[in-house]
């Protein structure tokens, strides 16, 4: 992958027409959320934010300064230079005539929220010899009372951070990589509907290290990754895999067998109604079928259909941030304002609501063993979505459902179904897509992606106090409908033996 590592440093803030100003940003404009967590976790060099809040001052008398800010490309985010065209987002002030990126027209909203679609290209002079760091350039023009006031962001950018570290990471031949912590992977090649089990102490032969993670070779030409911080380099050679393959069979049934063969002896399929728990002991390994859960039972009387359940809500991200809107609303900090808001209606129909997270950051890889100690009935994921930087977000957007096992399908429909209705957003699809969170198999799980947050009316919808309960109560309602039609189908007399 070609790509360049997006930065802007102040020394290279040339501007072409104008002055710099190196005002302070309008406090009257809405700022990012406090930034103590903004920079957590990130190796990359890092250059300084302010370099992107700058003035743009016209010659003309007539014309005042315009206040601007990039929300995105963020300082050192990586481009793809091979694709050349990226959205930028942030916020103008005043409200120019017209604003372009690079001869890209921006959308910009009443209070001044923009949004565009620029092309770009890796400037041909290295900035700093001998470091392979190129110059990307993003110009702004905007026009005031027929006034053009310019000023180009220079980017300083590493031509191929990710060619050159794969280069001196990877290694041949395969080396043995331990796991670290209990962990479900999906497996690459073929249809979901293949996991991995990795029990702590599980050995693989990773065959490279990238930013992706240790990529480890499975069989018949499978593999699957491991996050990075899961795993690690370890001397021993030729061990067998102490891992298992998970498969899915006839929808609802589910079976195990060891990677790569073994003396240890799996449990065979099991029903697997509501979803299933997995337990390895002395190199065995079991497969827990679960029940569908008592509330499911509970005839109406009246009350609501929720009355009883526990319902696990994950607010996406954290200590990442997730997407960003132009306004600087970061996706983590709206995902838990969606989940306090869904969680207040939930417990006014009588369920019991929980959370993987509030204030406090969890990883993702922690967020399986989080629901699992929670014991939730249903575990509903929310966030804000944001789209690669090859695509055109004018072009579509809308609202998104994403499970993975055959017993989440029937909530992920009915929580897109309900979306759909209430908020009148394009339907992008119900989808089974192999993510980490929904993988989790314990119970229904899907994640939920009801609109982009990068859309600065979006991102304007996801700020306002009304459109988000408005969501929240479709995420009740389509909870609502699931319990319902779960009630029609079980029957009573559902038997779990194994
Ligand atoms: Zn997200």
């Amino acid at each position: 992958m070609k790509a360049v590592r997006l930065g802007v440093p102040h020394r290279a803030i040339r501007p072409v027409l104008g002055r710099v100003l190196r005002a302070a940003w309008n406090p009257g404009l809405r700022g990012p959320p406090p930034c103590e967590r903004r920079s957590a976790g990130r190796n990359r060099p890092r250059f300084v934010t302010s370099a992107l809040v700058f003035v743009l001052t016209c010659f003309s008398a007539a014309s005042a300064e315009i206040a601007l800010r990039v929300t995105r490309p963020e300082p050192a985010e990586i481009l793809s230079v091979a694709k050349g065209k990226t959205f930028v987002i942030g916020v103008v002030e005043p409200l120019p005539e017209s604003l372009e990126c690079n001869g890209a027209k921006c959308e910009v909203s009443k209070d001044g929220a923009f949004i565009g679609y620029a092309p770009f290209e890796a400037l041909p002079s290295p900035v700093r010899q001998g470091t392979n760091e190129c110059d990307v350039a993003f110009e702004f023009i905007a026009r005031v009372a027929e006034e053009a006031c310019t000023n180009r962001v220079w980017c300083v950018s590493p031509r191929s951070p990710f060619a050159a570290r794969a280069a001196e990471e990877a290694f041949l031949p395969p080396k043995p990589v331990r796991v670290l912590q209990d962990v479900w992977l999906g497996v690459r090649r073929g249809e979901i509907g293949r996991m991995l089990f990795a029990p702590e102490g599980a050995f693989f032969q990773a065959t490279s290290a990238g930013a992706e993670g240790w990529r480890v070779r499975l069989e018949a030409r499978e593999e699957a990754v491991l996050p990075l911080d899961l795993g690690e380099a370890f001397a021993a050679r030729d061990r067998a895999p102490s891992a298992w393959l998970i498969e899915e069979r006839e929808g609802l049934r589910v079976a195990a067998r060891p990677l790569g063969g073994g003396d240890a002896a799996p449990s065979s399929g099991a029903p697997c109604l509501w979803g299933f728990d997995f337990e390895v002991e002395n190199g065995r390994a079991k497969i827990l079928p679960r029940p569908p859960p008592d509330a499911l039972s509970r005839r109406a009387d009246g009350a609501s259909p929720l009355r009883g359940w526990r319902i696990c809500l994950d607010p996406g991200h954290h200590p990442d941030r997730g997407a960003v809107g132009p306004r600087g609303l970061e996706e983590r900090d709206s995902n838990l304002r969606i989940a306090r808001e869904t969680a207040r209606l939930l417990r006014a129909e009588g369920a019991k609501t929980s959370f993987t997270r509030e204030e406090d950051p969890l990883p993702l890889r922690d967020r399986h063993r989080r629901i699992r100690d929670l014991e939730p009935d249903v575990v509903v994921s929310l966030h804000n979505n944001s789209v690669g930087e090859n695509q055109d977000p004018r072009a579509r957007h809308g609202t998104q459902t994403f499970w993975v096992h055959p017993w989440s399908k029937d909530l992920a429909e009915k929580l897109h179904a309900a979306m759909l209705r209430t908020l009148g957003t394009t339907d992008l699809g119900c989808l089974r897509r192999d993510l980490y969170l929904p993988r989790y198999p314990g119970c229904p799980t899907v994640l939920l992606e009801p609109e982009y947050l990068i859309l600065p009316e979006m991102e304007a919808c996801f700020l306002d106090d009304a459109w988000r309960t408005k969501l929240a109560g479709a995420i009740v309602e389509g909870l609502r409908d699931f319990v319902l039609a779960r009630r029609a189908t079980t029957p009573p007399s559902q038997s779990f033996s194994q």
